[in-house]
């Protein structure tokens, strides 16, 4: 890598994460539109960040993106503590509804893959409804590896703008940079359970825990079952700090 492209990232632990606000994020998005090859946009927590640690090929599949936001406090604070920060939080799901709200993306069309089918048809008609979305097609996310050849054929017939994968963490990753050669799109987002959120199956958890760091905490409470990998949020941490007592 460059050292010029290097000075705009910050390195969380050997990923190496865009410094940019979610204003810069969505026009780097904008600008990948005009571009020839699919771009990629990745969102990692601090967790996903850890397991990148622990997994060579997932660093590397992170690396690759082209737009790489902290998605997650975990991130931020992180980076501030290993003294190369990035200015603030971009959530994926923040960032997505930031892009279906503006006006650079008014003529953009997307292509919505992943989620359960009855989530992703309640996703597709609230973002129809409330945002006056163009999505020209859609595929639910429960499906064997086989099938991805005719899922690509369905994406590229419709001819989506920006193609967003909701398939959960690491799989969407994975999906995203095995088969972005083969897609005929202009930017890949990997986005979670964003779609859940759309559907209103899931909700954000209020401001005041997303504003004081600790959305963290409303997930745990909500959904106890996620405490084995959020068990890797502390890991991260305790990292960083052995990694800046050791001078990185
Ligand atoms: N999902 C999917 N296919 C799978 C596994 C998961 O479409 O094989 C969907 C799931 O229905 C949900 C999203 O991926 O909509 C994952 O949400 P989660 O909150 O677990 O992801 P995270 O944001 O933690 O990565």
């Amino acid at each position: 890598m460059k050292i010029n492209h290097l000075n705009n990232k910050s390195n969380v632990l050997g990923v190496f994460v865009d410094k940019v606000r979610l204003s810069q994020a969505l026009s780097k998005i904008k600008d990948f539109l005009s571009k020839d090859k699919p771009h990629t946009v990745f969102t990692p927590n601090a967790e996903m960040i850890m397991a990148a640690h622990r997994n060579q090929t997932l660093k590397e599949i992170l690396n690759s993106a082209d737009l790489l936001v902290a998605d997650g406090a975990g991130v931020v604070i992180g980076s501030k503590i290993l003294g190369d920060p990035v200015p603030e939080r971009v959530a994926g799901f923040d960032l997505i509804s930031a892009m279906f709200a503006s006006d650079l993306f008014r003529e953009t069309s997307f292509f919505l893959f992943g989620a359960k089918p009855s989530v992703l048809d309640k996703a597709c008609e609230t973002l129809q409804k409330s945002f006056g979305l163009n999505i020209v097609g859609s595929r639910d996310g429960y499906f064997k590896e086989e099938d991805s050849t005719d899922i690509i054929e369905k994406i590229n017939a419709s001819h989506p703008d920006i193609l967003l994968v909701a398939l959960g963490a690491p799989k969407q990753e994975e999906w995203i940079f095995h088969h972005k050669e083969a897609l005929h799109v202009k930017v890949c987002i990997g986005v979670g359970g964003s779609f859940d959120v759309f559907a209103g199956e899931v909700k954000r958890a209020p401001l005041i825990f997303q504003k004081s760091n600790l959305e963290w905490l409303y997930r745990l409470a909500k959904e106890p079952w996620r405490y084995k990998r959020m068990l890797d949020l502390p890991k991260f941490m305790g990292t960083v700090l052995r990694r800046k007592l050791r001078g990185r």
